[in-house]
């Protein structure tokens, strides 16, 4: 089959490009073919057609141009790359010339309309050794680039909660390296797999250096960790590859140690649905989503990354509280920071843009107005006493020269629309020669704005039209009806239905003057705009810092709002191991309680001499759950600096929050239940420390009542003797409560119900000292809606095992299974004793035997 020259060329470019979608123009549309034409038209649901060239018949599918940004923002979600291929030759005879100008991919994303404002969009990069694992990230939007590296005792965990703090969009590994070997939050990463000479420690360390201008990265803090610099220059490798302009907007590598902050592995921050409600998948129903009432994109990502990174410097958490403590008080100074902060717009990616040399006039001028703002919000920043509030003033600059630059080169907004300066960038008065050319054809342009009503004047034809388009330039527009009119000057140029249109000499040689000077103008213009971007990107560092101290402001200025809404209170921290909470709150829970009111509860944990190990017991539904939480939410909160939703809190600094709530569904790792607890578990007592905060929820429940029992008492007694970590641990084996006696610090508790008259259960969500030794799960089936037999025959069923004090297996006509009910040696209450007792009486068999045994007839 002969293969056309049009065909022949596509075929060429998107064999360099087999692993992306080719978006390739013909005149006003960018067309896919083949494969990518099947793709695309199944993801954009646009339709698939066909075209043949020569003898061969192609599949085809095509989007506008003017439509490009939301298609490819489409694909690029589900995780395409997306190469943009653009005519760049004159259009005439044969094929035009066709250049890829731009790869789209997840991470390399800079276009602000196809990004989430409030989120940072991460790209990483994982290079592992038997040694060392380093993890670079860049959001090329913002230009935040940085790098971390764990030591293999750290792996797996300390890897994967990273990679749920940030939630990357796209993640490079080394060819072959497979995406199971990491654990990613979202299953909409894109795994982009490079050369292995990407990753290369020596190429790597040589780009960086290159990169940034230096002999040596030791001013970054990584020249001691190879995988770190594996890394981070596989991401400048990539960036060359795919977008050289956004290299530009890495200014500088910041190197940290996960160990720096607070840590939070990925249970926990999915367990405490710090970023995401559990479900919702949004913001709803997070902590964050009662946070955030920050006013700017920046200061939405900075409490995002706040919240994530909670502190472990005393100094630098009680220079946050007393800056929140000084906006918390005065509401006046609060609305007016508010004012300022509600006209800024994204000043970083703003930044970014003229960076990289694609920022709109629309985009430079918003940059323009945002700075024109900062002054008189520096100025209230000033008037603080709080030493970080006056920290943040300083690094406010309003960039004049930036402000200046833009006013005098470039149309304002208001001009744009204005018909007589209608598509221009460039001010009068800015470039000379630019005048001299507009002024040039200033005569022609306004003999033809007079034309229209002097014809129509002179032929008397009155619905005459002038007009212009691309292909024909300037007319004289005649209806049909009116065509004897036409004086004999007017030439026919183009019959339309209803029309016809005309020219005259005079018209085209004002045309010819207007249109080649146009040309030069429009050429002129954009080398001057592009010459005005490179002039304001000399001053990115000072609009990056003033947008860091802007995001900063933002959200502490949230902080101290939702303080002010919700009745938070500034916490005392120290240094030691006290976690004392009078009138805790959950601050999520309260908020989604719509008129019903929260009830607060207090905590006393003091690692020292006190109680360390708080049991809490008590039936489903009666808060236990939500109180655990709750404590280590207000820790959090005190360890990002804010106020906490309390009526006072004194907390000892935690250097970890461990978490084990429930059973997260994970059938993708082929796991039990079971042995997922396990290994949560283990790494608990692996990892905790004396200054951590364990708050553990039913250890143990996945096995038989005897092994679970047994490992869960192992594991307090672990904790409250060797680890001495502060521990808030639920449980249903109320036989754990005997343990009490046994362990100094150890304290029990449960939730308090009451019984109305009816005999129904209250539950008055308090936390109570003792334990009340029944598990009220009957009562909590009838409210799940169990059908009414049911519950009357568990009833008889428990009277029977209460009561009678029967062996389990001899309730009148009751099949059990034995592994299944709680047994244990010692148990307080007389409830649990009876059945305990019962059991034992009965049974008499080895540990965690699982057997039926179908009760006598009586
Ligand atoms: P458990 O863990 O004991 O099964 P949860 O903590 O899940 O119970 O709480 C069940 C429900 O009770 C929550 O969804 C919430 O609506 C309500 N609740 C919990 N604690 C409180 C409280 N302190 N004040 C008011 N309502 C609460």
């Amino acid at each position: 089959m002969k293969v056309t020259p049009a065909r022949r060329q596509y075929l060429q470019i998107k064999s360099q490009y087999p692993d992306a979608i080719l978006l390739y123009q013909v005149g006003d549309f960018y067309e896919t073919f083949d494969e990518d034409a099947r793709i695309t038209a199944r993801e954009l649901q646009i339709v698939l057609t066909a075209r043949n060239y020569g003898e061969e018949r192609v599949p085809l599918a095509g989007i506008p141009l003017h439509a490009l940004e939301n298609y490819v923002g489409k694909l690029i979600q589900r995780g395409y790359k997306v190469a943009i291929c653009d005519q760049v030759g004159e259009v005439g005879h044969g094929v035009v010339d066709r250049a890829v100008t731009r790869i789209l991919t997840a991470g390399t994303l800079s276009e602000p309309n196809l990004l989430p404002a409030r989120q940072n969009n991460y790209l990483v990069a994982i290079a592992a050794s038997r040694q060392q694992t380093g993890l670079a990230a860049v959001d090329v939007s913002t230009g935040e680039f940085s790098v971390t590296w764990f030591a293999p005792a750290e792996l797996p965990a300390a890897l994967e909660a990273e990679l749920q703090r940030l939630a990357p969009s796209e993640c490079l590994l080394v060819e072959g390296a497979g995406r199971d070997a990491y654990r990613f939050p979202s299953q909409t990463v894109t795994i982009t797999p490079c050369p292995p000479h990407f990753f290369d420690v020596d190429a790597a360390r040589a780009r960086l250096c290159r990169h940034f201008g230096v002999q040596s990265l030791d001013a970054y803090g990584c020249a001691g960790a190879p995988q770190a610099i594996a890394a981070a220059g596989a991401i400048i490798a990539y960036l060359e590859k795919m977008n050289t302009a956004l290299l530009s907007l890495l200014t500088g590598l910041h190197s940290y140690q996960t160990t720096s902050y607070m840590v939070l592995d990925a249970h926990t921050q999915r367990n405490l649905d710090i970023l995401q409600g559990s479900r919702s998948g949004t913001t709803q129903g997070s902590l964050l989503g009662v946070l955030d009432r920050t006013l700017t994109p920046m200061g939405a990502r900075y409490l995002r990354r706040m919240v994530t990174q909670p502190l472990l410097d005393l100094t630098l958490l009680n220079a946050r509280l007393e800056s929140v403590e000084e906006l918390y008080e005065s509401p006046a100074l609060r609305s007016r920071i508010a004012a300022c902060l509600q006209s800024l717009g994204d000043l970083e990616r703003c930044a970014g843009r003229v960076r990289q040399g694609t920022a709109t006039l629309r985009e430079v001028q918003g940059l323009r107005n945002y700075l024109e703002i900062v002054p008189r919000l520096r100025e209230l920043l000033q008037g603080c006493q709080a030493p970080l509030l006056q920290e943040i003033a300083a690094e406010l600059d309003d960039c004049p020269q930036v402000r200046d630059l833009v006013a005098r080169a470039l149309v304002s907004e208001g001009q744009v629309d204005d018909g007589a300066e209608h598509g221009r960038l460039i001010r009068a008065g800015f470039h000379p020669e630019l005048d001299a050319l507009i002024a040039s054809i200033r005569d022609s342009r306004l003999w033809m704005a007079r034309l229209e009503p002097l014809e129509r004047e002179r032929t008397g034809i009155k619905s005459l039209k002038v007009g212009y388009n691309k292909v024909f330039g300037y007319y004289i527009e005649v209806s049909k009806a009116n065509r004897h009119l036409v004086p004999p000057d007017y030439e026919r140029r183009q019959t339309l239905t209803n029309a016809e249109r005309y020219i005259t000499p005079e018209l085209k040689e004002h045309e010819a003057r207007i249109l080649n000077a146009e040309e030069r103008i429009e050429e002129l213009e954009r080398s001057i705009y592009a010459d005005v971007l490179r002039q304001l990107s000399l001053s990115y560092g000072q609009i990056m810092t003033t947008a860091s101290a802007v995001a900063r402001i933002d959200a502490l200025l949230s902080l101290a709002e939702v303080a002010a809404h919700y009745g938070y209170v500034r916490p005392i921290l120290e240094q030691g191991h006290v976690l004392d909470i009078v009138g805790g709150r959950h601050p999520v829970v309260e908020r989604s309680l719509d008129g019903d009111v929260f009830i607060p509860n207090d905590t006393h944990l003091d690692g020292d001499e006190g109680e360390r190990i708080l049991l809490l017991t008590g039936p489903n539904m009666a808060g236990k759950s939500t109180y655990l939480r709750q404590v280590a939410l207000i820790t959090l909160l005190a360890q990002i600096g804010s106020f906490v939703p309390a009526r006072s809190a004194r907390i000892g600094l935690v250097d970890r929050i461990f978490t084990r709530v429930g059973a997260e569904d994970d059938i993708a790792s082929g796991k039990s239940t079971f042995m997922l607890e396990m290994e949560e578990t283990a790494a608990i007592l692996h990892h905790a420390t004396r200054h951590s905060l364990i708050v553990l929820d039913e250890i143990g429940r996945g096995t038989s009542t005897y092994d679970g029992l047994a490992i869960a008492r192992a594991v307090v007694e672990h904790l409250h003797s060797v680890i001495g970590a502060r521990t808030l641990f639920a449980t249903h084996y109320h036989e754990l409560a005997a343990m009490a006696n046994e362990l100094p610090h150890l304290r029990v508790y449960t939730m308090a119900i009451s019984e109305d008259e009816d005999g129904e259960i209250v539950f008055l969500h308090r936390v109570t000292p003792g334990c009340i030794g029944r598990s009220y799960g009957v009562h909590v089936a009838r409210l799940a809606g169990m059908p009414p037999s049911i519950i009357r025959r568990a009833q008889e069923v428990l009277k029977a095992l209460e009561v009678g004090q029967h062996a389990p297996g001899q309730v009148a006509g009751v099949a059990l299974v034995t592994g299944a009910l709680p047994v244990a040696p010692a148990a307080e209450s007389s409830a649990s004793v009876s059945v305990t007792n019962g059991h034992r009486a009965g049974a008499g068999r080895s540990q965690g035997e699982q057997s039926v045994r179908v009760a006598e007839e009586s």
